[in-house]
């Protein structure tokens, strides 16, 4: 099911192993470039303010619902009480599941972060086929003109909320490529080891948000625009997505 919060979409999943499969699902079969966003309340509260950032939100095939604010407004506005697919795991899950049919590139995170997340991939999954990587510290155009060279069908960006719609926008969504590209915020640095997840308590009450902020204060004024999204969100009317 696709609700609309406002402008927003998201879509209701049963859990992670449906989104791994569903995501599975649209790399093998786009024939264009397509978006999957992992979507919290500071994303949506980007979307809203940015247009480049709300075409990629409302024309993803998949919103899956990543942060607990948005599994909240959909709770208080509707009554259903959707399950949160965690974007870090589902897409993890995902990588484990890639063989050639679905070549893989990344781009994203600070160069060690990378090529730690490649060393663990490839003793983990065989069969991924890795087809190009760039640090997430380059210039766009340069890397854009790697990813299309490369011809990968699924493509993680890893530059953080905002930053990577953004260059999906003004680099993937002009070609004519089968491509499937899915935002992934910090995933690379969690994979990676570099910064440490909640624990499973912390996880479960859903307060993740709040152990990566106390983690690292200097993520604060982000926090901000999650506030003002639950804030603005109870507002909006939610309902089925117009077709
Ligand atoms: N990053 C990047 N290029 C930049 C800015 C950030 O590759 O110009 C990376 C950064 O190294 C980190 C990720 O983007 O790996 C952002 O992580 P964050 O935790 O902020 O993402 P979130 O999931 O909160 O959006």
């Amino acid at each position: 099911m696709r609700l609309c919060i406002g402008r927003i979409p998201v879509d209701i999943l049963d859990n992670n192993e449906q989104a791994k499969k569903r995501i599975i699902e649209l790399a093998n079969r786009t024939n264009t470039p397509s978006f999957v966003v992992t979507l919290n309340p500071e994303i949506a509260y980007r979307a809203e303010i940015d247009r480049r950032i709300r075409y990629i939100v409302r024309h993803s095939s998949l919103n899956i619902i990543d942060g607990i604010g948005i599994a909240k407004i959909i709770k208080w506005k509707t009554g259903i009480t959707p399950t949160r697919i965690t974007g870090v795991d589902t897409i993890w899950q995902v990588l484990m599941n890639v063989d050639d049919d679905i070549p893989v590139f990344l781009y994203g995170a600070k160069p060690d972060v990378l090529n730690t997340v490649v060393e663990k991939l490839v003793s983990s999954n065989p069969n991924i086929n890795i087809v190009g990587i760039s640090h997430g510290y380059r210039p766009w155009d340069r890397v854009a003109e790697e990813i299309i060279k490369a011809r990968p069908r699924l493509l993680l960006v890893a530059l953080g909320a905002g930053r990577q719609e953004t260059f999906m926008y003004h680099y993937i969504r002009p070609l004519t490529i089968p491509i499937l590209s899915i935002g992934v915020g910090g995933s690379f640095d969690v994979w990676s080891g570099k910064v440490e997840r909640a624990p499973k308590q912390v996880q479960d009450l859903g307060l993740e948000w709040l152990w990566r902020n106390i983690k690292q204060p200097s993520r604060i004024g982000r926090l901000m625009y999650s506030m003002m999204y639950m804030i603005t969100a109870l507002k909006k009317e939610v309902r089925e997505c117009e077709k």
